[in-house]
């Protein structure tokens, strides 16, 4: 996934804070943890260009292995439910699993390994035929890209609706 990331972790955002009205917590917080658990996992992409030199696929660094966001959100969650801790907790849950979010939406076309370290099998939903060069341009001219459009699009409409109800 190339664009819909952030709109994703916007939209995810929004959706939590639609379900918890009563919450000390600041609705600035909420976004910033949900935002940035969106892309938090392709800052993997410094390493991947700048000290791996492409050698390795970045879905199989650590930051891209679903499992330990399903942990940390286990343990956010217990933090949150289990210690005083509760807004650090709430706010760390929200990240982790906006991360899981990010895995989800990187499975549509592109391999994750769900089950690394444990079985090193990779899981994408469809694949994308490599026709053009450069090799971005296969993402952008194939389907799935209409999904990011639209998860894009449905985030600005988001947006604008809570721009004008405040
Ligand atoms: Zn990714």
């Amino acid at each position: 996934m190339f664009i819909a990331h952030i709109p994703s972790g916007y939209i995810y955002a929004v959706s939590i804070l639609k379900k918890i009205k009563n919450t000390t917590i600041p609705a600035h917080l909420i976004f910033l943890s949900a935002v940035s658990g969106a892309i938090l996992p392709d800052l993997d992409l410094i390493y991947f260009y700048l000290i791996d030199h492409r050698q390795t696929h970045h879905h199989k660094y650590i930051t891209h292995w679903p499992l330990l966001w399903i942990s940390l959100a286990v343990i956010s969650y217990a933090l949150y439910a289990c210690s005083s801790q509760k807004k650090l907790g709430f706010l760390s849950f929200i990240a982790c699993t906006s991360c899981i979010l990010h895995m989800i939406l990187d499975t549509v076309v592109g391999d994750i390994w769900w089950f690394f370290p444990f079985i090193d099998q990779p899981f994408a939903l469809f694949t994308v035929t490599a026709l053009y060069k450069p090799w971005w341009l296969n993402f952008i001219l194939h389907w799935s890209f209409a999904l990011e459009l639209v998860i894009c699009s449905l985030a600005i409409c988001i947006y604008i609706k809570r721009t004008k109800n405040n």
